[in-house]
């Protein structure tokens, strides 16, 4: 059985569509005020999440369901995005919906001394989603490509064979049964601004606000190039990436959401059928 198509009508695009990354795209373009494909507003917006996040949730747990009847298959949801972009907001208001026993959520900061003695991947492989699972990566490998070059952890000719590197991985992924969703969120640099003077000004913000975040916003041009190359040189037609406008927070929710449920939704679940004779079953169970 397939899911009939059920986008609602105030997208005029497939957000799937709509927002992948096409060769020739230019970070500097990207409006990061507009809302792609969609034609409503911020009014429609707290709705229709709580509608999609059910519809997200449902398809979770038909993802989960197949698993206990032998199907391997896997989501992963990959965020990337600078300080404040939304990363935490779409594991707190999207993927938290669903039921935690088939989320697996990892998110990546600076490596550990131990993890810094293994290969870059190593950390990556011990999260990935075990089948029936979604995986969210709040940061991902892609770090080794963005902050490792912009910082020059390593020297280019250790972090540029990882393009190439990471587009294998991610084959090997996809063959494996694991689908991909990139997701790069970007928010213009006023925005950011915004975003982090307000978490000066909230006491229950300060944990999220680290000194080291102005360091990072100041080298913009340079993640810029990073984010430029990133795009260029791992969006795959097995593992597109899709950029997300981000200065509208309850747009980029309800993109990305879109994102996970087109995601799901093209794995053609249906409800695995039971392996008892149900009549048989309701017979014992009413002279239990
Ligand atoms: P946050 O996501 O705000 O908790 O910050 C995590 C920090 O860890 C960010 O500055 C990342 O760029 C940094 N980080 C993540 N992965 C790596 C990596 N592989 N190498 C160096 N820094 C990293
Ligand atoms: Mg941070």
């Amino acid at each position: 059985m397939s899911e009939l198509p059920d986008l609602p009508t105030l997208w005029t695009h497939e957000p799937h569509v709509e927002l992948m990354f096409r060769p020739g795209d230019k970070v500097r373009d990207i409006d990061t005020d507009a809302t792609p494909g969609f034609r409503g507003n911020k009014a429609d917006a707290p709705t229709l999440q709580e509608e999609r996040n059910v519809r997200f949730a449902e398809l979770q747990e038909k993802l989960y369901a197949n698993s206990r009847s032998g199907d391997t298959r896997s989501v992963l949801l990959v965020l990337q995005g600078m300080d404040t972009a939304g990363k935490g907001g779409i594991v707190k208001h999207v993927v938290g919906d669903a039921n935690p026993q088939g989320i697996k959520y990892t998110s990546f900061g600076r490596p550990t001394p131990e993890e810094l003695s293994h290969h870059y991947l190593w950390r990556i492989r011990k999260a990935l989603p075990t089948p029936g699972h979604i995986g969210v990566f709040d940061r991902s490998h892609y770090e080794d490509v963005l902050i490792v070059r912009v910082h020059n952890l390593v020297p280019q000719d250790v972090w540029e064979p990882r393009y190439d590197e990471i587009n294998a991985f991610e084959r090997a992924l996809v063959d494996g049964g694991t689908a991909l969703v990139k997701v790069a969120m970007f928010v213009s640099l006023d925005e950011q601004k915004k975003r982090l003077s307000e978490r000066l000004e909230r006491p229950d913000k300060y944990w999220k606000y680290n000194p080291g975040d102005i360091d990072e916003r100041l080298k913009w041009p340079l993640y810029q190039e990073a984010y430029q190359a990133m795009l260029d040189r791992t969006s795959t037609e097995y593992a597109p990436w899709h950029i997300v406008p981000c200065n509208r927070k309850w747009y980029s929710r309800l993109a990305i959401t879109e994102l996970l449920i087109e995601a799901l939704k093209r794995l053609n679940m249906a409800w695995p059928p039971p392996d008892f004779d149900v009549e048989a079953e309701k017979k014992r169970l009413a002279s239990a």
